[in-house]
C-alpha cells in the first residue's frame, strides 16, 4: 500500500490519432499532461497525416472503439471528457450509445469536419447523425465559423450578431452550451463566442498571423476538459483554456517543423 497517494484529475479524450502529432489524441494528451492533468484516450481513427495533409484515414471497427472506452471507464474515474474526430455515423453513435451508458459528463464535442488542409475528416452524410444523436447529449459543442455554418446548413457569418443568431439556434439542438470560435475569421481580433441558457459572453484576443496552427481547435477542446476536469465551472474553463491556446500559437509563430501547417507549442 503506498503512502499518502493521490488521485490526480483524469480527462479522457474520443477522437482520432495524427501520425505528426500535431492535432488529435496527440495535442489532447499533450495538452492534459502540461495542464496536469492525467490522460486516457480511445481511439476513434488512424490518420497517416503531416504538417502538409491527410494522407489516410483508417476507422477503428466500433467493436473495438467499444472495447477501449470500456476498459477506460470500468477501472478509471475520468473527471471529464472530449469527443474530436468521429469519421463516420456508426462511429457517432456509438460515442452517443457510450455517453448515455457511462454518464459520460462533463464532455466537451469538437465538430470536427475538415482539417485545414482541406481534407475531410468527417463523411458528409455524418453531419445529420451529430446534429441528432450526439450534439443533444454533450454538455459543450465548440464548432469555428465554418462548422456551425455546417450544422446548420447555412453560409459561414462574420458579424458578430449573426454568430451569436447561430450559436442560439445551436443551442437549441439540445447541448448545454456552445462556443463559437472565431479564429478563421478576419480582422485584428479574433473572437469567440460562448452562449449558455444564462446568457451569452465573448472572448476576444488579438489576431496571430502564423502559419502554425494545426491543432488549434483540438487543443483548445482538451484544454476546456482539463479545466473542466480540475472542477472549473464552463466560464472560467473556456477563458483559462483560450489563454493556453493563446500563448501556445503565439510561442508556436517562430517555430519551423515541417513544410505545411505546423503545430502549435504546447
Ligand atoms: N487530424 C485529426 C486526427 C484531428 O482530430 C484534427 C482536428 O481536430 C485534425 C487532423 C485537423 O487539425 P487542423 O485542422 O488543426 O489541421
Amino acid at each position: 500500500m503506498i503512502d499518502h497517494a493521490k488521485t490526480p484529475a483524469v480527462a479522457l479524450t474520443i477522437a482520432g490519432s495524427d501520425s505528426s502529432g500535431g492535432a488529435g489524441i496527440q495535442a489532447d494528451l499533450k495538452t492534459f499532461t502540461v495542464l496536469g492533468v492525467y490522460g486516457a484516450s480511445a481511439i476513434t481513427a488512424l490518420t497517416a497525416q503531416n504538417t502538409v495533409g491527410v494522407r489516410g484515414v483508417h476507422t477503428t471497427p466500433v467493436e473495438f472503439l467499444k472495447a477501449q472506452i470500456a476498459a477506460v471507464l470500468d477501472d478509471l474515474k475520468v473527471n471529464a471528457s472530449k469527443i474530436g474526430m468521429l469519421a463516420n455515423a456508426e462511429i457517432i453513435k456509438t460515442v452517443a450509445a457510450a455517453i448515455e451508458t457511462y454518464r459520460l459528463h462533463p464532455i466537451v464535442l469538437d465538430p470536427v469536419m475538415v482539417a485545414t488542409s482541406g481534407d475531410r475528416l468527417l463523411a458528409a452524410d455524418a453531419i445529420a447523425a451529430l446534429r441528432e444523436e450526439l450534439i443533444p447529449r454533450v454538455d459543450l459543442l465548440t464548432p469555428n465559423l465554418i462548422e456551425a455554418a455546417d450544422l446548420l446548413q447555412e453560409q459561414p457569418v462574420e458579424d458578430i450578431h449573426a454568430v451569436e443568431d447561430q450559436a442560439r439556434r445551436l443551442l437549441k439542438l439540445g447541448c448545454g452550451a456552445v462556443l463559437i470560435k472565431g479564429g478563421h475569421g478576419s480582422g485584428d481580433v479574433a473572437i469567440d463566442l460562448l452562449v449558455d441558457k444564462a446568457g451569452c459572453q465573448i472572448f476576444e484576443r488579438p489576431r496571430l498571423i502564423t502559419q502554425n496552427t494545426h491543432g488549434t481547435g483540438c487543443t483548445l477542446s482538451a484544454a476546456i476538459t482539463a479545466y473542466l476536469a480540475m472542477g472549473q465551472d464552463l466560464r472560467s474553463a473556456v477563458g483559462c483554456a483560450k489563454e493556453f491556446v493563446w500563448h501556445a500559437l503565439e510561442s508556436a509563430t517562430q517555430q519551423k517543423l515541417g513544410h505545411g501547417s505546423g503545430p502549435l507549442d504546447h
